[in-house]
């Protein structure tokens, strides 16, 4: 027991670059931001190793909270800021998985990526103040959006005419329940629900 503490003295809190070996498999369970190769445990990402006593694990927190920025495959939150005839621009505000990004992000939709069907206006597919989910499709700023999904598009819109919260009619129209307005949108199956926001 002895031997187990001074080992774990000496491991815990020591930072460590992928690659670095943090100790043998007979020692430690392999937790998290951990490989193992030939009966080491290695670290897989730069940070500071913590040990685990209750359940012997030893695992690798990251310096760099990861994913705190957007990257490809990401789900995002964000409104829009501005729509031309060819393309929008998204501010991506959060995540669909409950990651917390550093900040906000630019987004540029292409009418190209907004919808499965013809588009021949992008005012037919979101408006500015709305609030839509994209997925992401690069690793870098101005981040590419695309809505190409049932679950992608506008989440959230407001009416141009009373400023009421729009209700769901169809794929492609929402609804306002206070004044009748009818506007067209490339409709998410998720409108109206937040989830991650
Ligand atoms: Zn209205």
């Amino acid at each position: 027991m002895g031997e187990v503490v001074s080992r774990v003295s000496e491991i815990d809190g020591k930072a460590v670059v992928p690659g670095d070996a943090v100790c043998v498999i007979e020692e430690f369970m392999p937790g998290a931001w951990t490989y193992v190769a030939n009966g080491v445990i290695r670290a897989a990402v730069a940070g500071r190793v913590q040990v685990d006593i209750v359940t012997r694990t030893v695992s690798v927190k990251p310096f760099v909270k990861l994913f705190e920025i957007p990257v490809r495959g990401h789900y995002v939150y964000g409104y829009v800021v501005m729509v031309r005839d060819e393309f929008a621009i998204v501010k991506i505000t959060g995540s669909a998985h409950h990651v917390r990004y550093a900040g906000t992000f630019t987004g540029l939709l292409h009418i190209s990526q907004s919808s499965d069907r013809f588009i021949k206006n992008l005012y037919d597919v979101l408006r500015v103040g709305d609030i839509v989910k994209a997925k992401v499709l690069n690793d870098a700023t101005p981040y590419n959006l695309t809505l190409k999904e049932p679950k992608l598009g506008v989440v959230m819109a407001f009416c141009g005419m009373c400023g009421s919260k729009l209700m769901k009619q169809s794929s492609d129209t929402l609804k306002c329940p206070s004044c009748g307005n009818v506007e067209k949108r490339k409709v998410s199956i998720d409108y109206g629900n937040l989830k991650g926001l």
